[in-house]
C-alpha cells in the first residue's frame, strides 16, 4: 500500500472506537466531517478503531454502521465490509502495516525498550500532572541521545518513540494556532504495548496517512495529541492532513458526554426523534444553520462552512 497518489482530492474519515453507542457527540464529528468532506466533492471514510480487544466489541461496530445509515451519514469506503478500497479498515486486522511503520522509526534509532509498569510512571509524576495525561520522565531512555545503540530484551518490553524537546506547531481549523511541546506534553511515547497492543498514536498516523485522508475531524480532546502525530508524519515521510477539532458536547448538566451517558446514546435518541429532526437539531446547536428545524445531512451540503463552527463547547437544551 502507498500514500495517496491523488494529493487534490479531499477524503474525510470517520473513525469510531467500537467500544459502546454512538451519542450525539459522535454523531457530531460524524455530521461535520461528513459534510466537510462532501460540500467539497470529496469522499468520506468509516475505519473501525478496535485496537483495544478488551474494549472493542463486533456488535458495537453494527450498530455504529446501522446508526450512521440511519442519520444518511453513508460511506464511500471502509467499514466492517471494507468498501470501496483495498482494506482492512478494522485496525485489528492492520498490525502487519503497522510493524512496518514501527521497523522504520526502530532503523532510525529512535526508540528503546520500555520495562516501566503504568505504576511505575504514576509514581513518578508530579501531583498537578496528574489530569489522566501520563508525561513519560525518560526512566528506560539511553543516557546517550540518538541514534540508539539496539538493546538485547529478555522479556516483553512496551517501544518508546523518542521526542525532541522541541515545539511542534500547528493550525487547527476551529481553535487557530497550536503549539506544544512535546517534552513537557508526554515525553516520549509508546508505539507498541508490552503485550503487542499497537498505541492509537502510531495506528491512526499510519491509517490516515495510508488511507489518503486529507482532512481529519474529531473531538478536541484530541487536539494536543496532534502534535505527536505530526511529529510521526515529519518521522514516517508523510503528508499531513488538514486537523479541525470539534467542541466536546455537554449533557445538559454541563458534563461532557460519554458512553454511559443514556439519555444522548443513539439508543434513546432514535427512541425519540427521527433522523431529520436529530439532524436539524444538531445542525442548529452548531451553528450550520440558523434554525433547529428537521433536514437531511443531504440539504446541509449547500450551507456548510467550516469557519462557522462554534469553538465553545454546544449545551445541549434537553426539552
Ligand atoms: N477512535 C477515536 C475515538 O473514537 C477517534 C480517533 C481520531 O479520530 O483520531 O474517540
Amino acid at each position: 500500500m502507498s500514500v495517496s497518489d491523488n494529493h487534490n482530492a479531499v477524503k474525510g474519515r470517520f473513525a469510531p472506537s467500537p467500544s459502546g453507542r454512538m451519542h450525539l457527540g459522535n454523531v457530531f464529528t460524524a455530521l461535520v466531517s461528513w459534510l466537510s468532506a462532501k460540500s467539497r466533492g470529496g469522499k468520506w471514510l468509516l475505519r473501525i478503531e478496535d485496537l483495544d480487544p478488551q474494549r472493542s466489541k463486533i456488535e458495537y461496530a453494527r450498530l455504529i454502521e446501522d446508526d450512521l445509515r440511519w442519520l444518511g451519514l453513508e460511506w464511500d469506503e471502509g467499514g466492517l465490509d471494507d468498501k470501496g478500497g483495498p482494506g482492512p479498515y478494522s485496525q485489528s486486522l492492520r498490525g502487519d502495516i503497522y510493524c512496518h511503520a514501527l521497523d522504520r522509526l526502530k532503523d532510525m534509532r529512535l526508540t528503546y525498550p520500555c520495562r516501566c509498569t503504568r505504576a511505575d510512571i504514576m509514581a513518578t509524576q508530579a501531583p498537578h500532572e496528574s489530569d489522566g495525561r501520563i508525561i513519560y520522565q525518560g526512566t528506560c531512555r539511553p543516557a546517550a541521545r540518538p541514534p540508539f545503540q539496539p538493546v538485547a530484551v529478555t522479556k516483553p518490553c512496551a517501544t518508546r518513540l523518542y521526542v525532541p524537546d522541541k515545539e511542534i506547531q500547528f493550525t487547527d481549523g476551529v481553535f487557530g494556532c497550536q503549539s506544544v511541546n512535546l517534552t513537557a506534553h508526554c515525553g516520549d511515547f509508546v508505539l507498541q504495548r508490552a503485550d503487542g497492543a499497537w498505541a492509537y498514536q502510531l495506528a491512526v498516523v499510519v491509517d490516515d496517512a495510508l488511507m489518503g485522508v486529507t482532512e481529519v475531524v474529531r473531538g478536541c480532546d484530541l487536539l494536543l495529541s496532534t502534535a505527536q502525530q505530526l511529529y510521526l508524519y515529519d518521522l514516517l515521510d508523510y503528508s499531513p492532513p488538514r486537523y479541525i477539532h470539534l467542541p466536546l458536547l455537554s449533557n445538559p448538566a454541563g458534563q461532557r458526554l460519554s458512553k454511559r451517558d443514556m439519555s444522548l446514546s443513539m439508543q434513546e435518541l432514535r427512541r425519540r426523534f427521527n433522523p431529520e429532526e436529530l439532524i436539524g437539531r444538531l445542525a442548529g446547536m452548531a451553528r450550520i444553520k440558523d434554525d433547529y428545524e428537521p433536514c437531511t445531512p443531504n440539504s446541509l451540503l449547500s450551507v456548510f462552512d467550516v469557519d462557522r463552527l462554534p469553538k465553545q463547547t454546544a449545551i445541549i437544551v434537553d426539552d
